[in-house]
């Protein structure tokens, strides 16, 4: 039912008083339509129906995929084999997108052999707008691009213009079969297959990766993520003057200048770089942050078991360690003013760990003890009374 039927007989009554007055107005002479608010409830049935029917062509009547009608018209509209896969709803178990998009161009082109050739016709596919197409290439853009960093972990993302999205989610539901793949998952999909075959060592994943390669389809090209390398350890200080983490310069903000030498710090030497610069060799990376617990006093050694600390490489192309020898390196090029130990892979979460633990300090007190004079010695080593009274009478032994 359309939902403007009447349905109680003071309604019908309504109606018919305002289709009087559109009769009487001259219908047929005005530009009044009849059809805006007012339906005769005396018009033919029939001819309703077949109006709603006629109207109802244009939008409803394409059958969705995979009925027969639906997968032809997908193809009429130029639907790439890769989405005649995707959404038509044939696809079986191990079979590729392409194949199964295969398979249903065929058994149309089959019944209506003149949409043999469509795609000359309409070469854009409605759908993916061909990003399918690129499919080789955006694979190639990230091999090479991730070549040079030493990863286990590879995840793929993809960046889309927001109504390219809405758009084909739109057409997706309307025409393709129910259940069918988003674009965008289907496309990263197709992707990692490409690259599953080529990455030896390199495990596809959906959640902390190595390296996020993030694909913009508008540009066609890829951006990396790479994930910081963290390493945790313990610091003992061994001289005086060194700063935890590192100072810029005060005069220059960090520069460069006469004062500094150049360098852009205010003290030269500074935990985060004893630790961090050797560290930064080794993994290759283009930076370090410093997660020490506490914060300490430049004056202060730090010694006893060493202060816990997890440093930060960002944009590693190296990622494996061994524990032992780092500590090595690290000890023998800070040449005593710091030396690591207990050194250990971390991870982002301990940093926020390592922040929030109050520092354990423990300080060292030193004093000295001057002799006492004769006073004071006297008063300290002067014999008590035990025959005073008080003393006679609070003694359960002589009370009784
Ligand atoms: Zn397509
Ligand atoms: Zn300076």
């Amino acid at each position: 039912m359309a939902g403007n039927e009447p349905d109680t007989a003071e309604d019908i009554d309504d109606d018919e008083d305002d289709w009087m007055k559109y009769a009487n107005a001259g219908f047929g002479e005005t530009d009044y339509s009849l059809w805006d608010d007012v339906e005769p409830v005396e018009e033919d049935e029939a001819h309703q129906q077949e109006v709603a029917m006629q109207l109802g062509t244009h939008v409803e009547e394409i059958p969705r995929a995979p009925r027969p009608a639906g997968l032809k018209h997908l193809v009429r509209q130029g639907t790439c084999d890769a989405c005649l896969g995707r959404v038509g709803g044939k696809r079986t178990y191990g079979q590729s997108l392409e194949e199964a998009g295969k398979g249903v161009r065929d058994s149309v082109v089959e019944q209506d052999s003149h949409l043999a050739n469509v795609r000359e016709d309409e070469p854009l596919c409605p759908f993916c707008e061909n990003l399918f197409e690129e499919v080789d290439l955006l694979a190639d853009i990230i091999f090479d691009a991730i070549e040079p960093y030493d990863i286990s972990r590879l995840q793929l993302g993809a960046r889309f213009p927001k109504d390219q999205m809405e758009e084909e989610e739109k057409l997706r539901k309307r025409l393709g079969a129910g259940g069918s793949d988003p674009l965008k998952s289907s496309l990263v999909e197709e992707i990692g297959k490409r690259l599953k075959d080529r990455l030896d060592g390199i495990t596809m994943v959906s959640d902390k990766p190595d390296v996020l390669a993030l694909i913009d389809v508008l540009t066609l090209t890829v951006e990396l993520d790479v994930r910081a390398v963290y390493v945790y350890g313990r610091y003992r200080k061994l001289e005086r003057g060194i700063p935890q983490t590192r100072w810029p310069c005060r005069a220059c903000k960090g520069r460069g200048c006469e004062r500094c030498n150049q360098t852009g710090l205010q003290y030269e030497k500074s935990v985060q770089d004893l630790v961090g610069n050797p560290m930064l060799e080794i993994f290759q990376g283009t930076e370090h942050a410093f997660h020490g617990m506490g914060r300490e006093d430049i004056d202060v050694r730090c010694l006893g078991r060493g202060r816990p600390f997890v440093l930060e490489i960002k944009e590693p192309r190296k990622r494996s360690f061994n524990a032992e020898k780092l500590a090595e390196i690290i000890n023998e090029a800070a040449k005593g003013s710091v030396e690591v130990s207990s050194i250990r892979p971390s991870s982002r979460s301990e940093v926020v760990r390592i922040k929030d633990t109050p520092a354990e300090k423990s300080y060292t007190i030193r004093f000295t003890i001057e002799p006492m004079n004769e006073a004071e010695y006297a008063v300290l080593t002067a014999p008590v009374d035990m025959t005073k009274e008080e003393c006679r009478v609070s003694s359960p032994i002589y009370s009784a």
